[in-house]
């Protein structure tokens, strides 16, 4: 009977473990296939400070499968990262945002970059020929990074970062207080800016505690004079209490969801 039961369990699983691969497999061609037709889009969401001024605006990456529709990027810049697309993937982003905001006056543009991007010792050589292609003023960007990033570190990535800063970006740490980073890898790796990751955010209403954590990350913040925004803010109450806890940065979908670029040139048209 059990052998009977292991060869159903068997038959049973193999056409799903097949489908799931083949799926994988499939999306991950059609991936290969978008990025070589820069057939990606880049939206746009914006941070606030307290008197609603924009202050910055998120460049977010977005595919729309020619059969599936849209593929959230939390599914396929990870599928790039596990294929070694993701080079390819960073550099059509940071071209594509170049482009789109290179006319852009009086606001700060963010830039997500994997950690694999920063361990290449070829990323700065991508860099550098595409701020001289759009002649833009790297001042004028910010590189948003993990804390992933930061851990078991080789030199590249420090040497990467240090490159970047001379280059004139600012460095901003992406979901900050889910990793593990500590005080001195802030110092270390030389980051400007926080991002309070959503998830505090998210807590803010629930408990006590999230509002404690939250107080104490903008606390450790202002000590180490870095900027510091929250991500992730749906709710005037969340406002209300991250302004209550110091944090006057906000980005979310209470201040706005991500747009194309084409919806914003009336305002940043430079
Ligand atoms: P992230 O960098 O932390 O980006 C913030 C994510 O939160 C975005 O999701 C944004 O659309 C979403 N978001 C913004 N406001 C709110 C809100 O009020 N509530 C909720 N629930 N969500 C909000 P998105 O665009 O799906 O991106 C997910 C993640 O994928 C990003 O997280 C980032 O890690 C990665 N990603 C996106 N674009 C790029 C890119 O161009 N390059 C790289 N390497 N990674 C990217
Ligand atoms: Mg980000
Ligand atoms: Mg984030
Ligand atoms: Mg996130």
């Amino acid at each position: 009977q059990s052998k009977e039961g292991g060869r159903n369990r068997i038959t049973f699983f193999e056409p799903d473990m097949d489908a799931a691969l083949r799926m994988r497999r499939s999306l991950e061609t059609d991936l290969r296939k978008a990025l070589a037709n820069n057939a990606l889009t880049m939206v746009y969401q914006p941070q606030i400070d307290h008197r609603e001024h924009i202050t910055a605006m998120e460049a977010l990456v977005r595919w729309t499968h020619p059969e599936k529709g849209p593929i959230s990027p939390t599914i396929f810049v990870p599928l790039c990262e596990e294929t070694g697309l993701i080079l390819d993937l960073g550099e059509f982003v940071m071209d594509r945002v170049f482009q789109e905001t290179a006319h852009w006056l009086g606001t700060r543009v963010a830039i997500n970059v994997s950690p694999l991007q920063l361990r290449s010792p070829m990323f700065m050589a991508m860099v550098t020929r595409l701020v001289a292609r759009y002649n833009i003023d790297p001042s004028r960007y910010e590189i948003e990074i993990t804390e992933t990033a930061l851990l078991g570190d080789d030199g590249v990535t420090r040497d990467n970062l240090l490159m970047l800063k001379q280059e004139g970006f600012t460095i901003a740490l992406d979901d900050f207080g889910t990793g593990y980073s500590s005080l001195n890898s802030l110092k270390r790796f030389a980051v400007d800016k926080i991002k309070i990751d959503r998830s505090f955010i998210h807590n803010l209403e629930a408990n006590d505690e999230a509002e404690a954590l939250v107080d104490a990350i903008v606390k450790l913040g202002r000590a180490m004079k870095l900027s510091i925004v929250a991500e992730g803010v749906e709710t005037e109450a969340q406002r209300d209490r991250l302004a209550a806890c110091g944090c006057n940065h906000f980005q979310g979908f209470l201040v706005s969801k991500p747009v194309p670029a084409s919806e914003l040139n009336d305002i940043f048209f430079g």
